[in-house]
């Protein structure tokens, strides 16, 4: 089983490629668990067609300990397995411990066990890196594999380099590995270069690049994912090839993050020239 985390900036994109990717992968026959690590618990909408889920720390609040596996797993888009982590109570506790909670919870109740046959659980992390406790599915060896999301926008890049310096810091003892750049472009002059040029520098790759497509709010507002909202559109193809290329990864390597100055230069180097 491999177990991925999706990271990046603040509404750059995670849940909605995410879904997409998992959506990709289950028509690639792969058996795939995606476990929402948001208090907004919006990881799963897309695949389970807007089906309000139940979040685990929520479940656990209001049942005890007393849990099962079908209260906090549903099946979503062609038999994807969907669960919502959920989140403290706002402005009280951690929401990095919340999801080591429901974590072990899931563990504990033999979602990840052999027989249920998993070939990916996906996790799909907070956005912003606020505190230690967006780098805890790393920190606790949950997620192995990390995908960053990012976009040609300085603050996008800016998120994904310290993303970079959280996986360094625990790459040695945890095995934890960077798989990647998907580059969610927003249609930033020389993006795409400029991401190729930004994940050598980061020693990984851009593994893939999704053109900005209103397709995708279209899925959205029909809570489905581009891939079951409209399978022969562009933007659902571009969403298989970047499953496969995950799928066919074989590029996993400890970061080198970036002095922020050098970041700056590759923005001016590709950005501003013209
Ligand atoms: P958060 O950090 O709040 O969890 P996020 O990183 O999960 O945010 P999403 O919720 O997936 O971000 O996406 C934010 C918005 O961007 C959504 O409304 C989504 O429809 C839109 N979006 C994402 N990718 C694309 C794309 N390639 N083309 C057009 N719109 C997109
Ligand atoms: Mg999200």
């Amino acid at each position: 089983m491999r177990k991925v985390a999706i990271y990046g900036k603040g509404g750059i994109g995670k849940s909605t490629t995410t879904q997409n990717t998992v959506a990709g992968l289950a028509e690639l026959e792969k058996k795939v668990m995606v476990v929402g690590c948001d208090p907004k618990a919006d990881s799963t909408r897309l695949l389970l067609g807007g089906l309000a889920q139940k979040s685990v720390l929520d479940t656990l609040r209001e049942e005890g300990e007393d849990v099962d596996l079908e209260d906090v797993r549903k099946e979503g888009f062609a038999e994807t397995l969907c669960v919502e982590s959920g989140g403290p109570e706002p402005g009280v506790g951690c929401a990095g411990r919340g999801i080591i909670t429901s974590i072990n919870l899931l563990e504990s109740l033999g979602a990840y066990d052999e027989s249920e046959n998993l070939d990916y659980v996906f996790y799909d992390v907070l956005g912003d890196v606020v505190c230690g406790g967006f780098a805890m599915p790393i920190r606790e060896g949950k997620a192995q594999e990390i995908y960053i999301v990012v976009s040609g926008e300085m603050m996008a890049m800016y998120a994904a380099n310290n993303i970079c310096k959280g996986i360094t810091r625990y790459a040695q003892t945890g095995g934890v590995r960077l798989g990647g750049l998907i580059c969610n472009s927003r249609n930033v002059d020389n993006e795409k270069d400029m991401i190729k040029a930004f994940a050598e520098r980061l020693g990984t790759q851009m593994i893939y690049f999704l053109p900005r497509d209103n397709m995708v709010q279209r899925a959205e507002i029909n809570r489905k994912t581009v891939i079951e909202y409209d399978p022969t559109c562009e933007m659902a193809q571009h969403y298989r090839n970047l499953a496969k290329a995950v799928n066919e990864n074989e590029m996993f390597v400890i970061p080198t993050p970036m002095h922020t100055d050098n970041l700056e230069k590759i923005l001016l180097e590709y950005g501003l020239l013209n």
